[in-house]
């Protein structure tokens, strides 16, 4: 199925948050028309799509009536059941393909898939109990982090783990899951690589950019990352094997620790656009999303040229602890661009939004993106 999928014709994504209002923002301006399947209603990605589908994922029937409204289904969260990957599969192209899904949905599988091949990574250990788990923390050493294997995302379900007693006490928070235990790395700096595959198997990148995260969740990204040329070069020939690994087709995003010697560790794989590749929509002649569009789509791969260092600030639902951020202020200061997602209730930790900025260096394009961020509360 290498059909290619033309402006006009219909993209399905499976999720309904900001990756997936961002994707069809993209799309629609290329004038494809768009479709989401989640249970929510008045989401993000529903209130500026097509259609939206309101069902459960395991709903196989109204799953195979949405691929069949469509031309080719993606998806926003590598959480999307297999069996529903499947099932569109049946009708339309889903890419990327369930295969990568499965490798990258599951925290184990992903870790043994790089170990495997030779990717540098922490020294990890699988644990599917209290006992494996103890005998676990002996063998990764500690500190360790323990995760969650399923279903993980910003640092949920993940317990630190200082002294061996501890262990009890984290395999009961984590609900007696299957878990990995990783190796805390003391990095000097971690960075994430957003690149793109065609389904000719084109290659294209954003290079390396900088995260900087609080509370395990991204707070701050800065492209280009201040590193040295050859280690960004390094992250993205890692990536493009990871990329040619997985025969893979679409966007993805590989996240990276880097240690003190200058080493580079993979983190995690994210099977989709990324959140420290937002500001591409603001600083590169072609956005992820677009480059989503594209690749999904069988299209040639979009120039990937940054215009200008730039910097993008989360907005999470704490800023909105006292009332309505006031974006007047933050409107006010000039290049300054504000993404909000169209959520509506304001958790504390959740995103709600983010400002980008561009500068003549990667730090100045920081300071005003966090100098923007601080005027608004
Ligand atoms: P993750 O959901 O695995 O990407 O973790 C979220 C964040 O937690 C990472 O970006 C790091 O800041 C931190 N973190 C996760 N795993 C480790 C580790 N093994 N060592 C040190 N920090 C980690």
């Amino acid at each position: 199925m290498n059909r290619i999928v033309l402006p006009g014709a219909t993209i399905g994504v499976f999720g309904s948050g900001q990756l997936g209002r961002m994707l069809a923002l993209a799309a629609r301006r290329m004038g494809y028309r768009f479709h989401t399947f989640s249970p929510g209603v008045d989401t993000p990605a529903g209130q500026v799509a097509d259609l939206e589908v309101s069902a459960e994922y395991d709903d196989l029937d109204a799953v195979r009536a949405f691929a069949r409204g469509v031309d080719v289904v993606t998806f926003e969260f590598e959480n999307v059941l297999n069996d529903a990957a499947a099932a569109a599969a049946e009708i339309v192209p889903v890419r990327p393909s369930g295969a990568a899904l499965h490798v990258t949905q599951q925290r184990a599988r992903e870790k043994g898939f790089l170990a495997d091949r030779g990717y540098p990574v922490t020294h990890f250990a699988n644990a599917q109990s209290l006992d494996e788990l103890a005998i676990g923390l002996g063998v990764v050493g500690l500190p360790a982090i323990v995760k969650t294997s399923a279903f993980g995302y910003d640092g949920k379900g993940q317990h630190r783990i200082n002294h061996i007693e501890e262990g009890e006490r984290v395999w009961g928070l984590i609900g007696h899951q299957e878990a990995i235990i990783e190796r805390v790395v003391d990095f000097t700096m971690e960075i994430s690589v957003v690149a793109a595959r065609g389904l000719d198997g084109q290659f294209a990148h954003y290079g390396a950019i900088e995260n900087l995260h609080r509370n395990h969740i991204l707070d701050l990204a800065i492209a280009p990352a201040r590193v040295p040329s050859g280690l960004a070069d390094e992250a993205v020939h890692l990536t493009r094997r990871l990329v040619d690994d997985l025969d893979y087709v679409g966007v993805l995003c590989v996240e990276f620790f880097v240690t003190g010697d200058g080493t580079l560790l993979v983190n995690e794989i994210a099977p989709r656009p990324h959140n420290s590749g937002h500001l591409t929509i603001d600083a590169c002649v072609t956005s992820q999303f677009e480059q989503q569009v594209r690749a999904i789509c069988g299209l040639s791969l979009g120039s990937t040229a940054q215009i200008k260092p730039a910097a993008m600030v989360n907005l999470l639902g704490d800023l909105w602890i006292d009332g309505e951020p006031d974006w007047a202020a933050a409107l006010a200061i000039p290049g300054v661009q504000l993404h909000l997602y169209g959520k509506s209730n304001a958790r504390v930790g959740r995103k709600m939004g983010h400002l980008t900025v561009l500068g003549d260096s990667p730090g100045e394009a920081a300071a005003k993106a966090l100098a923007a961020r601080d005027v608004l509360c």
